[in-house]
This record gives C-alpha cells, structure tokens and sequence, in this order.
C-alpha cells in the first residue's frame, strides 16, 4: 500500500512538473498562472511522498512542514489563479488580497515556529503494513492552518461558482468541471483529515485537479461553442445551402436555401425538383460543378452562382453533398451599372470615347465588305455658347444633339461623344448623303422656351479605305483636322479630310514650329511698297512681310499668314513686323525722311495682344510721331463687335495714329460702318478695279466710295493700280493716294530707300 502510494504520487509529481513545463511554453497568458499553480501543488504531494517513505520520526516532520507549508502555497496560488482565470478584479476589494497573503505567510511562519513551541502539531508512531509510519496530533496551530486553507479554499469555490452562474451556458464548462474537481478534492480531503486514515490519498485529487486546471486553462476549446457557432453561421449565411445525402436526396437546407427551393424549414422533400425546375440540371454528382444563370428579362433578371462540392469522410468516401447558390443580381446590377457608366456619356447616353472608337474599331474589321466613313462632328464656339446661356441651354444643345443622332442615324450608324461638344460617328458611305445634311445644318436650331439659338456644324469626314490600319482615334483626329479648314461663317459644313489636306497640315505644323527661329534668324522681313499722290510723289510705304526660307527659299505671305492666324502665331509675326516699321521709321526721322509707314493689324492680334498698349510702347520706345506710323486694320474687324473696335480705332486716333480701313469693299456692310466709324483713310480693294475695267457699274461705285468719303473727310487711296489707265482715272475720280505694281512691287528696304530717296533725290513728302 504504501510502496504503490509512493509510486502513485511519484508520477503525480511528474505529471505536475510537465504541466509546469508546458505551461511556461505555451504563450498563453494564463500560462504563468497555471505554472504556478502546479508548481504550488508539487509541493505537498513531494511532502505527502516523504512521508510515507518516512522511516524515521525526524523525515516524517520534514514531510510534513513541506506537507503544510506547500498546502499554504498551494491555495494561495489556486486562489490567484481563480482571480484571474474567471477575469476578476478584485478594485476595491484589494485588501482580499493582501488579507490572504498576510494570512499565508503568518501559517507558514507559524510552522516555522512549531519545532520550538510545538503549537501546531506533534507526531505519533503507528504501525501500518507493518512499518512505522508517523501520524500527526494537531494542536491549535494545526487548527489555525485548516481555518485558513479551508477559507481560501472556500474563497475560491465560491469565485468559480460565481463566474459559472453568470456565464452563458456554451462557455460555462470550463468552470463547472473544475468546480466539481474543486468540491470533489475538498470531499476528500475533509474524509482523510475527519478519519485520520494514516496513509492521506487527498492530493491525489489536489494532483488531478492541477492537471485540469491545466488543461481548461491552456488546452481546452470550447467544442460544443463551436459546434454552435458553426451551425448559427451556416443558418445565417445570406447563401442559400443545402445538404443532399449520397442518394441525392436533400436533409438541410438553411433560411435562404428554403426560401429559394420553396419549401418550409424541415420539410425538404421537394427541394431537389423544385430547383432543377428553377436552375435546370444540378451537377449533383460532379465535385467541381458551378454555374451561372440568369432568370427573367430585364430589368428584374436575377442572377445566381450555383457551386456543388463533395463532403467526405476521413477515407475519402463520399458522404454527401453541397450545394451553394449565391444570390449575384446587386453584384452583376453593380457591375453593369459600373460597365454603362464607363461605356457612356452621363449627360446624352451616348457611348463614351473610348467604347464608342472599341465598337468602330470591330465593326470595320468585322465588315471589310461595306465602305464606311468616320465622322467628327463639332459644335462651334459651343463655350461662348455655355459663358453666353448657360449651362443649362448648352447641355440642352448636347442632348438635342443626341437626340437627333438618335433619330436619324440609321442602325448601321454607331455613334458617341469624344470630348465635351464633339461627337464622333460612323457611317456607311452610301448612306451619308452630303447634300441632304448641308441643307439640315444650314439652319440648325436649339430651342429652349424662350431662347431660340442657330448653333454652327462642323463636321470632318475621314474615309476608312479597305485594309486600314488606323487606329480610330487617328481616325477622329484627321477628321478634326479636316475641320479646321472650315470658318465659322464658312457656307459648308462638312469637310473631307484627303492626302492634300494632310499635307498642308504636315506643313502648316513645320511652318510654324520653324517660326521663333525664322525671326531671330532674321528670315523674316519686311517688305516695303510705296504709296505715291496724285502727283507720283512718294508720301509713305505699306510693309509687307516676306519669308526668305532656307529651304524653300520666298514665301508668300498667303502662304503662312492665314496658318498664322488660325494658331495665334501671326501676333508674334505682327509685333516683330510692327517693330521693323519703327526702327526704319527711326532711322528715317534722324535722316530727315518725312515718309510714312502703314502696318497690317491681323483681327486676330486682338486675341493675343493688347494692341494699343503695344503700338504705342513702340512708338515710345522709338520716339517717333505716331503720325508717321499708320495702322491697317481690315473691314472685316470692324465689322465684328464693332462697339469694342470702335474704342480702339479712337484710342488709336487720340494718340495721334492715323487709322486706315484695309480691304474696303471686300465685305458687306461697308457702306454702313463708313457713316459710324471715325477713320482717316479708305483703302479701296483693288478688285473692285480689276472689275473696273469690264463693268461700267464698278466705276460708279468707286466714284461714289471717293466721292463720300471726301464728304466725310476720308483720305481715299487706292491698291493694286497696275497700269497707267488705272492711276489716270482714278485720279480723274478725285482719289488721292496710290499704290500698286504700276509704281513699284514691294521690295526690300535698301532697294526702297536707293528707288525712291537717292534716285529721286529723296524728295518724300
Ligand atoms: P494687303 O494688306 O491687302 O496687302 C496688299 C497686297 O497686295 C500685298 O500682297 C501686295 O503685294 C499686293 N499688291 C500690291 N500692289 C499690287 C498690284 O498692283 N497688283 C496685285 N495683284 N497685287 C498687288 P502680299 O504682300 O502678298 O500680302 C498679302 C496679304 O497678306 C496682305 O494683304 C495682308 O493682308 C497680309 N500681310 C502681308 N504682310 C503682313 C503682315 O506683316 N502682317 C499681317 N497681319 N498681314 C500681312
Ligand atoms: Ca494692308
Ligand atoms: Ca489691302
């Protein structure tokens, strides 16, 4: 008996150390808790073990100091350790604390006391498996150590049965089981200590208990919790599941699953019929099946991802099967809404660029057969429109616009809108009928309810050639290019986009990317042709540009200045013309030459350019009379926000300019813009003599032109006289000024000044 004891507690100890060990290892938090715990309960149950090995009275006390000293430990550790294993804090009731470690420590030294006082206990000698065994006789010390241990020990039952009433039931095990092994160990330690057996089994049960504490506190998870959690998360998933057993036949289905098969909860009998009449054939027999399907039209199609997977045994075995349908509508409603909206202007519902050139782009590869055209179609000055209406009326046009595609575009047509106010289309070329929409665009109107607006068309056709490699942007962009050949107040709308045009653009672009250098190299230059009297006499000179181009060698101004002007460049051409005129005009003043010069003004300067501002920091800047600067500005300019041109023409004449209207004649309303505008000189376009010559009509009107600008005190001058006839009757007319081939072309300075002031002497006036 004692022999097996011995052993019994020997592995006890064992086990114990071992939980102490892995305890230490695991990284759980409780881990030290545990440690100490089984570190504690080693030492009685090493002190248990002593004494009953014990041969002598003197080894059968030092069992049993350690005996009771390691019961001190023991439940004070129990006690930490149920603190913190059912998570209380002990805030206000810290003193709990301190009373239970003053009261350990006053036993422990109580029985350190014992050797000399004998207060707590003494041993008697029994025989027992005919051996001495030594058994205690308690005192009122040994008393004090039961109250205590008892309390702790009660202290801790009362805290674990605490947690476990408050605990939901799932969790609650893990303090009821080692509640149990608490009452249960305390059973058995009460029988042993009431009988006073000799040879004390208790901390078998203290030993146990150590080892569950371990394994609830490190091992243990909840499996029931689990369990439950599983099976909630399965019924709640928003997929509808559904469990078929090896014949196929259905034994769950969760909340969504029944509401898609039709069928109550528990009753699954029609489950399996009533999705195949639903989705068709389940591959119920095939592991890696999954499908998508749609049901109904429109705009209530649903969509499900249907998915089976096979459930298995621990060999391998089929056991049942899974089937998951996933409810995809808002998900593929998402997607498609995403998918138009990337593919599709917000505002008209037309494709968006990018889809709009996918489409064409499939479309001609698809259909070599048919001859198609590409379109790009621009509303002009559509953000004068916007500053000018609003953005109300313009999204207005916009829609319009889609509108009338919508309508009257054939189904071959694909079209949608490439940037704010373009569209880009394409056609079949037999049924673009230039012709019918000449006439349509001719008088395109946007009506709102109250504002009724002739909006401009400009459309550039590009011709896919069979086998075209283009890229349909490219496509759009020579289009738009093709456009750019159009005015504003151009009669046609549509414009075709060929090799010529190509060409032109290529040498518009190098032309102008050639400009900076052509000015700094001095390239550029002007050219003066002399303005004479009614004597012959020289008064003044118009400059005129010139490009000597290295390569390409003279340049007429037609052939750059209208390039110039529609990209902005002819400002610098005009500034660095203007500053030429001054520094000759300079060099003539402080030669006592009284010529004039006059310069061309471009309409367009006045995007660029404060003209004024700039004119007359030349003149400053040369100090030269502004008289002797003469400005050039065309009919045509007048003619557009006159109120605005106005100013400047008076500006322009307070400073002491003398203002001539260029090309007059070449317009329309030249008649009625002479009686308003204050100017100082007319010049006459010369084809109106040119005209002259074979219609008698033309005559009249240049007489009267002369005639009323001399009533209203207007220089009259002439250009482009050629012969002799021409300058003969033209002064018989009573015009004043003369300038043309007859006299002289335009040539370069140092030929002017050696033509007209050293042959004749200089004698400018
Ligand atoms: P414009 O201002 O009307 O200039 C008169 C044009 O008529 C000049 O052509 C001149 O050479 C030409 N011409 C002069 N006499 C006769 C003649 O008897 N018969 C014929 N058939 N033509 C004659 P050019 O120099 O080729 O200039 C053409 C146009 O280019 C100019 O017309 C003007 O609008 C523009 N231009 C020329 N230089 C400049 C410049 O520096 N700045 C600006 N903005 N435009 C310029
Ligand atoms: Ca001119
Ligand atoms: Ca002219």
């Amino acid at each position: 008996m004692r022999f097996g004891a011995a052993i019994a507690f020997s592995i006890l100890v064992v086990m114990l150390l071992i939980s102490v060990v892995a305890a230490r290892l695991s990284r759980k938090p409780m881990g030290k808790w545990v440690a100490f715990v089984n570190a504690s309960l080693m030492i009685p149950v090493i002190g248990n073990l002593i004494i009953i090995v014990s041969r002598t009275q003197d080894h059968s006390n030092y069992g049993y100091y350690t005996y009771f000293i390691g019961m001190d430990i023991a439940v004070y550790s129990l006690f930490r350790f149920a603190l913190t294993y059912c998570e209380i804090k002990l805030k206000k009731a810290k003193w709990l604390e301190y009373a239970a470690y003053a009261l350990i420590i006053g036993d422990i030294l109580q029985y350190l006391l014992n050797p000399v006082y004998h207060q707590a206990f003494s041993t008697e000698m029994l025989m027992v498996d005919a051996a001495a065994y030594y058994r205690i006789i308690p005192y009122v010390g040994q008393s004090f150590h039961r109250v205590i241990c008892y309390g702790l020990f009660l202290v801790v039952i009362v805290i674990m049965t605490y947690k476990w009433r408050k605990t939901p039931k799932i969790y609650s095990e893990k303090y009821s089981i080692l509640l149990i092994s608490l009452l249960v160990t305390g059973g058995i330690e009460t029988y042993y200590i009431v009988s006073r057996t000799p040879i004390d089994m208790s901390m078998m049960g203290f030993a146990i208990l150590g080892v569950l504490v371990y394994y609830f506190a490190i091992v243990y998870r909840p499996v029931r919790l689990l369990d439950r959690m599983l099976a909630s998360v399965v019924s709640d998933m928003p997929e509808a599941l559904f469990f078929f057993d090896r014949s196929g036949e259905c034994i769950w289905a969760n909340g969504p699953g029944c509401f898609i098969a039709g069928v109550k909860e528990g009753s699954y009998d029609n489950v399996k019929s009533n999705l195949e009449a639903l989705f068709g054939d389940i591959g119920f027999d095939d592991p890696e099946w999954s499908n998508n399907v749609e049901i109904g039209e429109g705009d209530d199609t649903k969509f499900y991802n249907l998915d089976t997977r096979r459930i298995t045994d621990e060999t391998n075995n089929t056991t049942g099967m899974l089937l998951n349908i996933h409810d995809n509508t808002e998900y593929q409603r998402e997607l498609m809404k995403q998918m138009y909206n990337s593919t599709h202007d917000a505002l008209t519902g037309l494709y968006a660029r990018e889809y709009l050139c996918e489409c064409i782009d499939q479309r001609i590869k698809s259909d070599v057969d048919s001859k198609y055209l590409v379109l790009y179609v621009n509303i002009v000055n559509f953000n004068i429109i916007n500053d000018v209406f609003g953005s109300k009326f313009s999204d207005l046009t916009l829609k319009h616009m889609a509108d009338f595609m919508r309508t009257n575009l054939s189904d071959t047509s694909i079209y949608g809108k490439i940037s704010a106010h373009t569209f880009g289309l394409l056609v079949k070329k037999e049924n673009f009928d230039v012709e019918h929409i000449e006439e349509r665009l001719n008088n395109f109107t946007i009506s709102d309810d109250n504002l009724e607006h002739h909006i401009v068309i400009h459309i550039g056709v590009y011709e896919v050639e069979p086998d075209d490699e283009a890229d349909v942007n490219l496509m759009f962009e020579s289009a738009r290019l093709a456009t750019s050949r159009l005015r504003e107040d151009s009669p046609e709308h549509i414009v075709y986009y060929d090799d010529m045009l190509r060409d032109e653009i290529v040498y518009d672009q190098l032309i102008s990317n050639q400009l900076q250098d052509a000015i700094k190299e001095r390239q550029m230059r002007p050219y003066l042709q002399p303005i004479v009297n009614n004597e012959g006499t020289l008064v003044g000179a118009e400059a005129l540009v010139r490009w000597i181009h290295p390569d390409d060698g003279y340049l007429s101004p037609a052939a750059f200045i209208p390039v110039f002007e529609k990209n902005g460049l002819i400002a610098e051409v005009d500034k660095y013309m203007w500053r030429c005129a001054c520094e000759i005009l300079a060099d003539w003043a402080s030669r006592g030459i009284d010529s004039f010069i006059s310069i061309n003004i471009s309409p367009k300067d006045f995007y660029f350019l404060d003209v004024v501002k700039e004119i007359k920091s030349l003149v400053d800047e040369f100090e030269i009379n502004p008289a002797k600067l003469r400005i050039e500005i065309t009919e045509t300019l007048m003619m557009t926000d006159s109120d605005d041109r106005l100013d400047i023409v008076a500006k322009f004449r307070q400073m002491g300019f003398i203002v001539e209207i260029d090309d007059f004649g070449s317009g329309y309303s030249s008649f009625n813009l002479l009686k308003d505008m204050p100017v100082d000189v007319l010049k006459i376009d010369m084809k109106f003599l040119v005209d002259s010559d074979r219609n008698p009509r033309s005559n009249t009107i240049i007489q009267n032109i002369i005639n009323m600008s001399e009533d209203l005190g207007i220089v009259s001058l002439t250009e482009g006289v050629e012969t002799f006839e021409q300058y003969q009757k033209l002064a018989g007319m009573g015009c004043k000024l003369f300038q043309g081939y007859y006299f002289s072309r335009p040539v370069p300075v140092e030929d002017f000044e050696k033509d007209w002031f050293r042959r004749r002497g200089g004698s400018a006036v």
